[in-house]
């Protein structure tokens, strides 16, 4: 298939050929992200693949359709960026990579728990300048913390074991609990309950109608004072304005995100010539006990061979059969 590769990374361009070994499909990498003005460069194509940050909503779709495309192959998990009713109603298929790794993005949830506990971006930044004091990097321990996962999935599943591994009490909640987890001794408690109890509270869970700003005010004024929060699922889930709050009360000790809800047109740019225009996003990062990456928990060379090779099935098979082996 002739196949349009919308914000293509260095990876992409290194990856996805890999995958394509026997070159069964004609790949075109763009830099363009997808959207209402660059979906015409989709024309005389059979297939775009799209990321995280690409747009595809109704008007794309529709542009897209008009010039022939019959597949949209995700190479990511996250699906909250496409109209999922437009494209069943076009009759475009999408197909995604449900999972790649989930390790590197549960390990990625604990490489930011741990710098927040052990406050090592703090550290680094002292040492570098020759400062060995160690007032004000005071950590503590995640043995016997109480750890929230908020969805038991394929990554939730995997934070399960580590942090069973490091000794926490680990209390989940999902409306499909896991038998793994259950078998792991993980306990499931609803919302509340879990908002209650925990020390530490990490997102797991899909961004959906029912996701969207699953952690508010509410929320956050019932957790226990000081208590750590971490999310690599997708921004919106938590409510980024009530969080502000949450930190200037000191409610929420420390925070850690790999998402961020306005995250389109911030995260995978260089922008450090540039000032910053979201003022949330401005305030986030002045705090001294938020760290923030740029959307990278999927970014390890395990996970990018691995959705490479899941894109590029997804490719063969909608070719081959009209069925896409991911297909939403
Ligand atoms: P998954 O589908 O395997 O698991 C998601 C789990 O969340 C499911 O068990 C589901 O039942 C549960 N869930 C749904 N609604 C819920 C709710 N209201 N409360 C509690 N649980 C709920 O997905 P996954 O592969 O584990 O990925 C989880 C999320 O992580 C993805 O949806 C994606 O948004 C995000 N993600 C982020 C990165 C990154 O680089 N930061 C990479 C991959 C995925």
């Amino acid at each position: 298939m002739k196949v349009v590769i919308f914000s293509a990374e260095a990876h992409d361009r290194a990856f996805l050929p890999r995958a394509n070994a026997d070159d069964a499909h004609e790949l075109t990498f763009l830099d363009a992200r997808l959207d209402n003005s660059t979906a015409v460069l989709a024309s005389g194509y059979d297939a775009v693949c799209a990321f995280v940050c690409d747009e595809l909503s109704e008007e794309v779709l529709v542009q897209l359709h008009r010039q022939g495309i019959r597949l949209v192959a995700l190479r990511c998990a996250g699906f909250n960026n496409v109209d999922l009713q437009t494209a069943s109603r076009l009759g475009i298929t999408v197909a995604r990579v449900p999972a790649y790794s989930p390790h590197a993005v549960a390990e990625h949830t604990f490489a930011l728990l741990l710098m927040l506990t052990r406050k090592l971006h703090r550290a680094h930044n002292r040492v570098r300048e020759g400062n060995f004091e160690l007032e004000g990097l005071l950590g503590f321990n995640l043995h016997e913390k109480v750890l929230g996962i908020v969805g038991t999935g394929a990554i939730g599943n995997v934070v399960a074991r580590i942090g069973t591994g490091f000794g926490c009490k680990v209390i989940a909640c999902d409306p499909a609990p896991n038998d793994e987890c259950r078998a792991m001794g993980v306990r499931y408690v609803d919302w509340s309950t879990l908002c209650r109890e925990v020390d530490i509270l990490t997102l797991h869970c899909p961004l959906t109608a029912d996701t969207k700003h699953l952690l508010s005010a509410r929320e956050i004024a019932a957790m226990k004072q000081a208590v750590t929060i971490i999310n690599t699922s997708r921004g919106a889930v938590l409510d980024t304005r009530a969080v502000i709050d949450g930190l200037k009360s000191g409610k929420i000790g420390a925070l850690g995100l790999d998402v961020y809800e306005e995250e389109d047109g911030l995260f995978f740019h260089d922008l450090s010539e540039q000032v910053i225009q979201d003022d949330m996003f401005a305030r986030l990062i002045t705090f001294p006990n938020v760290v923030i990456t740029g959307h990278q928990g999927f970014f390890t060379q395990e996970a990018l061979a691995a959705i490479a090779e899941t894109t590029i099935a997804n490719l063969s098979s909608f070719a081959d059969t009209g069925h896409a082996v991911h297909a939403l």
